[in-house]
């Protein structure tokens, strides 16, 4: 019989008691917590849950990527918690109270917002959040900064009739919004320092990975980092020189802007995204790769690199479903086959 001491799992609006050797799901089970599971070996994942407090044992994330470690994924038949844990569902977060702060424009297309983070939100860079007007329209949109910052920040590419977007784009500053999440795990993982990140960021789907990468640097991340920052035009590739810059001042930064058009933007690559990425992927060490923005390039390009040999435990994707008919985000995926 184990020894040791009951501890706490806080879950919603209840607090249960998980007994000593016990795990997570049969204390939830022992106190009636309807949770989906399954093999109850920690093989298929069903009966994953969320530690947004405490230490998650590491024999309870065996076999979960390491983006999702680090988001405190747990598997509950397999977890038998030595300390106290606050547990929720995964992707579950409640409503909070936010308020629009500031908006600049980065191009002609594009803002940049800044919400005020609630008091009781916490994020991973490069995840996203459900932002809810006042009549309940809600949109998901990427966070592009680190904890700590004075603002949320989010970048926005304004469709004319998106009722999101263009209502974004002339919101008085004060407007009062709710905020669902965080989401997704689009995720600096620092278990390996040394390893090679790729990064690629089409359209707005750059604005995660600047948090990703100022996350990573923070960390002391010692591998390569390399940045693609992709558009139709070379003149929608609006954090280029921000990036550029950063590359600068890091040694192990390297950046490639690419268009179909770059439209005569210096230092712009002209070519397909697929190529590029292609010849990234094949480096001298296999790379951890995030893939964000315009959906179907997203799949696309998640699918051409498993094909081509690198695990999908190694490619993180968001793929920014709603936006992706629009004409402008453009870059088409090659045919399916
Ligand atoms: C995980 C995730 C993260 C995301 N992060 C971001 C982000 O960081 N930044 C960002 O900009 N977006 C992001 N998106 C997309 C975002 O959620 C919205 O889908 C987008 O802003 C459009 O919403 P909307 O209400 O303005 O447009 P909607 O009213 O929902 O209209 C969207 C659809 O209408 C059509 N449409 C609307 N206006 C036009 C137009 N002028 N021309 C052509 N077609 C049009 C398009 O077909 C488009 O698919 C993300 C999506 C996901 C799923």
């Amino acid at each position: 019989m184990p020894g040791g001491r009951p501890v706490a799992l806080t879950f919603g609006d209840r607090v249960l008691d998980c007994q000593p050797g016990e795990t997570v799901l049969e204390a939830f089970e022992r106190h009636g917590v309807a949770l989906s599971s399954s093999c109850r070996s920690g093989t298929c994942q069903s009966c994953m849950l969320q530690a947004v407090k405490g230490s998650v044992p590491a024999a309870a994330a065996v076999g979960l990527k390491p983006a999702w470690r680090e988001l405190g994924y747990l598997l509950a038949c397999t977890c038998r918690p030595s300390g106290d844990l606050v547990l929720q569902r995964v992707g579950q977060g409640l409503e909070l109270p936010t308020c629009l702060l500031e908006r600049t424009w980065l191009s002609e297309e594009v803002i940049r917002l800044g919400l005020e983070p609630p008091g009781d939100f916490s994020f991973r860079a490069g995840q996203f959040v459900n932002l809810i007007r006042d009549d309940g329209l809600s949109r998901p949109y990427s966070l592009a900064g680190l904890p700590g910052d004075d603002s949320l920040e989010l970048h926005v590419r304004i469709l004319p009739d998106g009722a999101m977007s263009s209502w974004l784009a002339d919101a008085p500053l004060g407007t009062q919004l709710r905020l669902r999440g965080p989401s997704g795990d689009c995720v600096y993982a620092c278990d390996d320092r040394e390893h090679r990140l790729l990064l690629v960021g089409i359209g707005t789907g750059i604005a995660p990975l600047v948090g990703v990468t100022r996350d990573a640097l923070r960390q002391d991340h010692a591998g390569p980092i390399q940045i693609v920052h992709a558009a139709v035009r070379g003149t929608q590739l609006y954090l280029l020189e921000p990036l550029q810059q950063l590359a600068r001042q890091h040694p192990n930064v390297s950046v490639f802007g690419i268009a179909l058009h770059p439209e005569g933007v210096p230092g712009v690559l002209e070519g397909e995204l697929q190529g590029l990425v292609a010849r990234l992927a094949g480096g001298a060490s296999d790379p951890r790769v995030l893939l964000c923005g315009d959906a179907p390039m997203v799949n696309a390009l998640r699918r051409q690199l498993f094909l081509s040999g690198v695990s999908l435990g190694r490619i993180g994707a968001d793929a920014f479903v709603g936006s992706a008919q629009a004409p402008s985000p453009g870059l088409r995926p090659p045919p399916p086959g």
